[in-house]
């Protein structure tokens, strides 16, 4: 591979591998059928610490830097990038609250995803996608210290398998607001699951807010400031996004490479066919690529950066790549590929969403001119 690791990175991408290989990825082809990952599949992980790999040591986690914990989660998603996520949204939440918050929510959260729990992040409304500024949900104060939430979420990763709760409304007034909820608050609630395409042992179901009562000390960050908030949160999990797209690329090209060595057509291995030869030479490329870009901006990162342009473009570039990785490991794999007995088909499933989630890829686009527009003024 073109990446250098040190000696450390590689035990630990052993030591990551060799429990996803024994532990998840027997499971994997039945939650995708199923369209869930029971939560007790997450208890190697958490008990590895992986839920909270680069969330600081003081507030319980590894302390690990952004380049070698991408490098892990690149190793997860080769197995499964849905179950990755799961554990990807837990600390970027938690890391936004240690960002923004105050030592005590900090601590209240790491508290409570330290115990294996796991955390949602919630913005997207039915209005307000692409555009979330445009969000409804609102926080009215009662005027006894505490705010009363209303309205619904959509599309919230973690949304059925959280204990804990990021999620924006407006404050009338003020403007949009981040607020930590937990579970069990009288009025919450998870609404319908979506049924998706792919990434299916990720869930992502509607979340329901009916008069729930919240002190304010549950707001994070400052009141009206929740909009910039939510938006260097996303610099922060486009990065991670990205290195699991790296993540199922890697698994396509492992897949397509071993079956055009095994499948003989027209009396020799298809590898040998100049055409498969330059569909797999495509798919090297793109993956090498996507992997270099990936890990600059994870070092970046480490150094401080927010990566709003560089988040963009990794996150685009990388997940373009997946779509054409992916699409031509199901053409190596010919009429194979396209059925469930192998697993190039739920590659190309779940390779769609990125283009989507985290800001869709025109956004994302729109954010790069934005960028450009200011860096030539
Ligand atoms: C599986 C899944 C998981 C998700 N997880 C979360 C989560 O955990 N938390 C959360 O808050 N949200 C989450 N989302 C929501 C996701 O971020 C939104 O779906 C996404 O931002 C797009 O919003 P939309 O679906 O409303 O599409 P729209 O905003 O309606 O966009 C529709 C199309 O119009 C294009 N478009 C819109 N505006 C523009 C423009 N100005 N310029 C160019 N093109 C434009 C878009 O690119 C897209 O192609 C998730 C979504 C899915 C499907």
């Amino acid at each position: 591979m073109a990446l250098l690791y040190t000696e450390e990175q590689l035990e630990l991408i052993e030591m990551v591998r060799d429990m996803v290989e024994r532990e998840v990825k027997p499971h994997v082809a039945e939650c995708d059928r199923k369209g869930e990952c029971p939560v007790e599949l997450f208890k190697p992980a958490i008990d590895m610490g992986l839920h909270m790999l680069e969330i600081p040591e003081e507030y319980g986690g590894e302390g690990m830097d952004y380049e070698t914990t991408a490098m892990i989660f690149e190793e997860i998603a080769k197995v499964d990038a849905g179950y990755a996520d799961t554990l990807v949204t837990t600390f970027v939440a938690l890391r936004n609250v240690i960002l923004k918050g105050t030592p005590e929510q900090a601590q209240y959260f790491a508290d409570v995803i330290g115990q294996g729990k796991f955390a949602c992040f919630a913005i997207t409304e039915a209005g307000a996608g692409s555009d979330a500024g445009a969000l409804r949900a609102t926080a009215v104060p009662d005027g006894k210290g505490n705010y009363v939430l209303n309205g619904t979420k959509t599309f919230a990763t973690n949304g059925e398998c959280a204990s804990l709760y990021i999620a924006f409304f407006k404050i009338p007034d003020v403007g949009i607001t981040a607020f930590m909820i937990d579970r069990d608050t009288p009025g919450f609630s998870v609404g319908a699951h979506e049924d998706k395409m792919g990434f299916r042992l990720s869930n992502t179901t509607d979340l329901i807010f009916e008069d729930v009562v919240v002190p304010e000390d549950r707001i994070v960050g400052t009141p009206g400031k929740g909009l910039s908030l939510a938006l260097n949160s996303l610099n922060l999990s486009r990065a991670f996004i990205s290195t699991l797209g790296v993540g199922i690329m890697q698994r396509a090209l492992d897949e397509a490479v071993a079956y055009a060595k095994i499948r003989e057509q027209f009396g020799k291995p298809i590898i040998k066919q100049q055409m498969v030869q330059q569909l797999l030479a495509d798919m090297a490329i793109k993956v090498e690529a996507s992997r270099c870009l990936v890990n600059n901006t994870m070092k970046l990162m480490d150094q401080g950066s927010l990566v709003r342009k560089e988040g963009s473009i990794t996150k685009t570039f990388v997940t373009d790549c997946m779509q054409e990785v992916t699409s031509n490991a199901v053409q190596v794999f010919g009429g194979y590929g396209y059925s469930r007995e192998y697993p190039v088909e739920k590659l190309m499933r779940d390779a769609k969403i990125f283009q989507i989630f985290e800001g869709t890829n025109q956004i994302q686009r729109v954010t790069i001119a934005k960028c450009l527009e200011k860096e030539y003024e």
